[in-house]
């Protein structure tokens, strides 16, 4: 097959992969448990339907302005007024088709060929691949002292004349953890001096637990928006559980923007207008939907520990918010592909990879599902690795007997 080396070197969106398969196998009526899962499993909110199918119903269906819809930029700027505590512009908000699209189209914008981009382990899977998509090099900066947590020290250690931006996704997917504010302040201090973007990924930022609070990046930068380096990424698709409505955006300085603008608009032109009238519905509706589906999540993260507790030798670190979970696995098996793929044959369960996410002995754990998903996932996860557990278990209709161990 004639196709470039760069596409051809691009690795398939593992997540994206595994709920392809997990979905044949329910389709086949397996009895399958989806813990790779990046989504709730709420109902959109009852005013981003309204707003959407009122578009819908004037048949007026076009082209929009590449950057977004005045109307839906009006939304995110009250938006990041209230969430943020900042003002900004219609002309530095770009509307994206979800917040991948957002960050593709920063980095598209930003790197120039080898120019480098720190990416912080554990990642969100698509960064590296981004990056080198945009011809740039992610460096991967994993803390030394084995928490999810990144120190200053390591991450100076690999800044280089070539560094271009950083990748910061607080609380984080995988391993669900919050950034200290002090670290994200030590941060953009230190990008801002350097010269360097300082990428705020912020898609779970209210997504956050235990009566946390988000942090707004703008509160730790002295300059004003049109002079700092700080680039906020955000969007509907874990605050409202919007996932397939692909709405997305970026908020940069103005000259920034307008570039981005000319990228996207030779690309997508713009998203779709009534996916974009859905997220201003949403944005401007009733924001308890919000922290219903918060306090769903948080309770199922709940359950998802107690569970886990009882797991003879994993280790789990409290996620602090998010959809998930990075438990240590090692003591059962150190290669997680492995593990994942007999979770997977075995028990029927689906779990992600950590060496997906740069973390090698762990797996990704969702906890978006149902109580009983979460608690019968990782009784079956008991039963395929832990030989203390019973060696019975029913999956479905089917008794299965445990052989392997
Ligand atoms: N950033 C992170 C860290 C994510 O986990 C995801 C979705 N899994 C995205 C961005 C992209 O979100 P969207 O659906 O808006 O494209």
């Amino acid at each position: 097959m004639n196709v470039s080396q760069l596409a051809r070197s691009i690795a398939e969106s593992p997540t994206l992969k595994l709920n392809e398969e997990a979905r044949l196998l329910k389709e086949k009526g397996e009895a399958v448990i989806h813990l790779g899962a990046g989504e709730p499993k709420n109902k959109a909110p009852i005013n981003a339907i309204l707003s959407s199918a009122a578009k819908l119903n004037t048949g007026d269906v076009k082209y929009t302005p590449t950057d977004g819809i005045p109307s839906l930029k009006k939304a995110i700027i009250r938006y990041t007024e209230e969430n943020y505590d900042k003002m900004v512009a219609p002309e530095n908000i770009i509307v994206s088709a979800g917040a991948k699209q957002s960050v593709y189209n920063l980095l598209y914008t930003i790197l120039n060929p080898q120019e480098e981009v720190i990416v912080l382990a554990p990642y969100w899977v698509s960064y590296p691949e981004m990056v080198r998509m945009c011809y740039g090099v992610p460096v991967i900066v994993t803390p030394e002292d084995g928490s999810f947590h990144p120190r200053m020290k390591d991450i100076e250690q690999k800044v280089s004349s070539y560094t271009k931006a950083i990748i910061l996704n607080s609380p984080n997917n995988p391993s669900g953890i919050m950034y200290k504010e002090e670290f994200i302040a030590e941060i953009i201090e230190f990008c801002e001096r350097k010269g360097i973007y300082c990428i705020m990924d912020d898609i779970y930022h209210k997504l956050i637990f235990d009566g946390r609070k988000p942090i707004s990046a703008y509160k730790h930068t002295k300059k004003d928006l049109e002079n700092s380096r700080v680039i906020v990424v955000n969007g509907i698709s874990k605050l409202y559980g919007m996932t397939g409505f692909r709405i997305g955006w970026t908020i940069a300085p103005k000259q920034l923007t307008e570039i981005m603008t000319n990228v996207q608009g030779q690309i997508t032109t713009t998203t779709s207008v009534i996916l974009q009238a859905a997220a201003e519905g949403a944005l401007m509706g009733l924001q308890s939907i919000v922290d219903g589906l918060r306090l769903m999540i948080e309770n199922n993260r709940n359950v998802m520990l107690q569970e886990l507790q009882s797991f003879n030798g994993v280790k789990t670190t409290k996620p602090d918010g998010t959809f998930y979970c990075l438990p240590d696995f090692r003591a059962y098996n150190n290669n997680s592909l492995e593990l994942s793929k007999l979770l997977l044959k075995k028990a029927l369960v689906v779990t992600v990879p950590g060496k997906e996410f740069g973390m090698e002995g762990h797996l990704r754990l969702s906890y978006c599902g149902t109580i009983k998903e979460i608690k019968q996932g990782i009784e079956r996860i008991k039963w395929a690795l832990d030989p203390n557990s019973p060696n019975e278990i029913f999956i479905g209709e089917r008794k299965l007997v445990r052989d392997w161990l």
